[in-house]
């Protein structure tokens, strides 16, 4: 079958003819429709420091997908053929304390469809009965794939009550877009959206944000000092430090946004989703006291913040990882069901053969959701 492949340690991805997957007694076999292209696909073709620490090669590597069921192992009773399903990227152990107590999104032993095995970048992939999600007839199959990372944002998004609160989203990517229309649908009266892409805030926009905030430019208040000569020491002949600091302003530009809105005391909730340092430390200074952080966005570094922030406003944050099994999968759903919108975070559509345009078009940063079509196979 076709596939693409992580064939060598070196930038790229290769489509190669590879062994159809077997499936165990308990796995499922899944003729794959539909797969959409992530973030962490990206880290592994630009074999970056992360995934060249975690990627075996070779390996077949993508996880976001829709299919069709073609075969069940003997002791699969619940899925059948012609089913339309899609899978939790994270097998999990199933023995560990967590998974035991029906816990599984915190199981301690996860592993990564595509990451650390064979993944959905391909005609058929197999994967174990338990991770196997069946689609209602009614979810559109180009949103279906996409369900993995909508669980990313659904999962993020509801894990503190958002009905009537003021909501910060940090970083405007396909799943801070997401995570948009999310708590819009869920009930929140502002939905303040920062990033440093215009592109992306655009889309954030189209997704339901109240105001996009980009923090890449400077405040109205910074900017009016830029203007002011007089603020510069005479008798020095360099700007003002003010003026050389390259900061991103996202502090003042959010208080700014807070006073335009008639905002009082701060947001209630914030949802990091860029993994930025500065878009975390801003997040914490505009808080509310008692406000509840979910952090989903992964820093590429350790991040530094000031904890008394954190203690005297009695913040509290919550690390966010992949989605709850299987409520976040009942949620996506039933949302869609019920007139929650993602579609337009779908920018870009390809023939699995044209996965190169997918993946140039991702490294732009001119992109919401790129989807490869793997019908044509
Ligand atoms: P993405 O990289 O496409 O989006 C991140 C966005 O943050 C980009 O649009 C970028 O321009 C923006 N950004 C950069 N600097 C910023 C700043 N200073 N302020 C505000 N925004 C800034 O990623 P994505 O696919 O949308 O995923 C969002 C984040 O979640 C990523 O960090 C990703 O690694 C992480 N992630 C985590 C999990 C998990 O299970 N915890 C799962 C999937 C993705
Ligand atoms: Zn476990």
């Amino acid at each position: 079958m076709k596939a693409l492949v992580k064939a060598k340690a070196e930038p790229g991805l290769w489509l190669e003819d590879v062994p159809e997957p077997e499936i165990g007694i308990n796995d499922v076999l899944i003729r794959v429709e539909k797969t959409g292209i992530c973030g962490t696909d990206l880290h592994i073709y630009n074999w970056d420091e992360w995934a060249q620490k975690t990627i075996p090669v070779p390996m077949v590597v993508g996880h976001e997908f829709v299919g069709e069921i073609v075969e069940v192992g003997s002791n699969v009773h619940d899925f059948y053929p012609g089913e339309i399903v899609s899978g939790e990227g994270h097998v999990v152990c199933g023995h560990c304390r967590n998974c035991l107590a029906g816990r599984r999104h915190l199981c301690a032993e996860t592993v990564g469809i595509g990451v650390n095995r064979t993944g959905a970048f391909a005609e058929y992939i197999a994967i174990p009965q338990t991770n196997v999600w069946h689609h209602e007839p009614d979810i559109d199959r180009e949103v279906a794939s996409i369900f993995d990372p909508l669980g990313n944002a659904v999962h993020t998004a509801l894990s503190f009550d958002v009905l009537g609160e003021d909501v910060l989203i940090t970083g405007a990517g396909p799943i801070g877009c997401m995570a948009t229309a999310v708590v819009r649908h869920a009930g929140a009266r502002f939905v303040v959206v920062t990033d440093v892409n215009p592109w992306r805030l655009e889309l954030a926009k189209q997704m339901g944000a109240t105001r996009t905030i980009n923090v890449s430019q400077g405040s109205q208040e910074l900017r009016v000092k830029r203007q002011e000569p007089e603020r510069r020491n005479p008798l020095d002949s360099q700007p003002s430090t003010l003026n050389q600091q390259p900061t991103s302003h996202g502090d003042q530009l959010l208080k700014e946004v807070q006073s335009e809105l008639g905002m009082k005391e701060g947001f209630d909730v914030g949802l990091e989703m860029s993994g930025n340092a500065s878009a975390f430390r801003d997040m914490l200074a505009n808080m509310c006291h008692g406000g509840k952080i979910a952090m989903l966005g992964i820093p590429s570094a350790p991040i530094a913040i000031d904890w008394n922030t954190v203690i005297f406003n009695m913040l509290t944050i919550k690390g966010i990882y992949g989605r709850e099994m299987y409520e976040t999968w009942y949620k996506m759903t039933v949302m869609i069901q019920g007139g929650l919108d993602i579609t337009p975070v779908i920018t870009h559509r390809y023939p699995y053969n044209e996965f190169e345009k997918g993946f140039q078009v991702m490294k732009s940063g001119e992109s919401g959701k790129v989807i490869l079509d793997w019908s044509g196979v």
